[in-house]
């Protein structure tokens, strides 16, 4: 049965305001140990009762939103466009690494940016600086597995050319389409949609471990680092463990400590998809930046890209 535009244009909307919760969140723990972190907050509920003021979101909803923007103006991934839209959203306070604003600064100064990435990542990057902001491929694409694995390669590519870093940004993008289109998980069939369409022995074999995961503490094996391949497994399989509980699903993740903003936006978005913006925690929402690319932007570059999908694929 096919979901109501109501109900889908809400889970576009849950999507990226999942995202940028769990990046903001996630964001106050950067780099922490899970001890440390866990030490302060020894339960999800007082993790997400943390915040009493506005949460700002680093660089990964930040480029998730020119990932959106591109989409959303385009109906698919250009790279010149998609560069530009880089460009135009970088604030490098926003937590950035070395790398990236090497890379975003000759975007912006018309730079030969490829040669700078190729500079500070020999051989690609193979970090998770392309999955933390694919999502919005994921939600567009949803209808379109081989055109949606294409197009979160393109969104790759001008930061991420290693294999391992764009395979991973394809995963997360197809983790978010599942989850758009599941309205009850079945864990057995999420794990053999991503296993199917994994190409690596390496993702395989994480993959394989994520859909064994039973406990919140199993997450911890799968990886807290900025590589890819220790990060979206990790994410992917917070949401599977605690699928009805956006809460559960981010907090899991944050305690697992490393890259805690990157992780749980990946897994925010995830799980933002499936649930859809009602089934977020609305004081969490609510406290998402009023900034010009805040909350109130965010939901509107949502009911965007949701016009652009129905353009894609119509309603039945
Ligand atoms: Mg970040």
């Amino acid at each position: 049965m096919s979901l109501s535009d109501d109900v889908l244009r809400h889970r576009f909307q849950g999507c990226l305001l999942g995202l940028a919760i769990g990046d903001a969140l996630g964001g106050k723990f950067e780099a922490q140990s899970a001890e440390g972190i866990r030490a302060r907050f020894p339960t999800v509920s007082s993790l997400i009762d943390y915040p009493q003021e506005e949460i700002w979101y680093t660089d990964d909803t930040q480029m998730a939103i020119g990932v959106a923007e591109t989409l959303a103006d385009h109906g698919e991934i250009v790279e010149r466009h998609l560069c530009t839209a880089f460009a135009s959203n970088y604030v490098p306070s926003r937590g950035y690494g070395r790398g990236a604003r090497a890379v975003l600064e000759a975007m912006e100064e018309g730079r030969d940016y490829r040669q700078v990435a190729e500079q500070y990542f020999p051989g690609g990057s193979y970090g998770n600086g392309a999955a933390m902001r694919v999502a919005p491929v994921g939600l567009l694409f949803r209808d379109d597995q081989s055109r949606l694995w294409e197009q979160a390669r393109l969104s790759a590519l001008p930061t991420h050319l290693h294999p391992l870093g764009i395979e991973g940004a394809q995963l997360l993008a197809l983790a978010v389409a599942l989850g758009s289109h599941s309205q009850s998980l079945d864990r057995d069939t999420f794990f053999t949609n991503l296993l199917t369409a994994c190409q690596s022995a390496a993702y395989r074999t994480k993959l394989e471990e994520a859909a064994r995961v039973r406990t919140a503490d199993d997450l911890s094996h799968l990886g807290n680092r900025i590589e890819a391949l220790e990060s979206v497994p990790t994410a992917i399989a917070s949401f599977a463990l605690t699928p009805e509980s956006f809460e559960e699903t981010v907090s899991h993740v944050i305690f697992v400590g490393g890259d805690t903003d990157t992780l749980a936006a990946m897994a925010g978005a995830v799980s933002g998809a499936y649930l859809g913006i009602d089934r977020l925690p609305q004081r969490l929402v609510g406290l998402v930046e009023s900034s010009p690319k805040g909350r109130s932007y965010l939901l509107e570059l949502a009911d965007r890209l949701f016009a652009r999908h129905r353009q894609l694929t119509p309603a039945a």
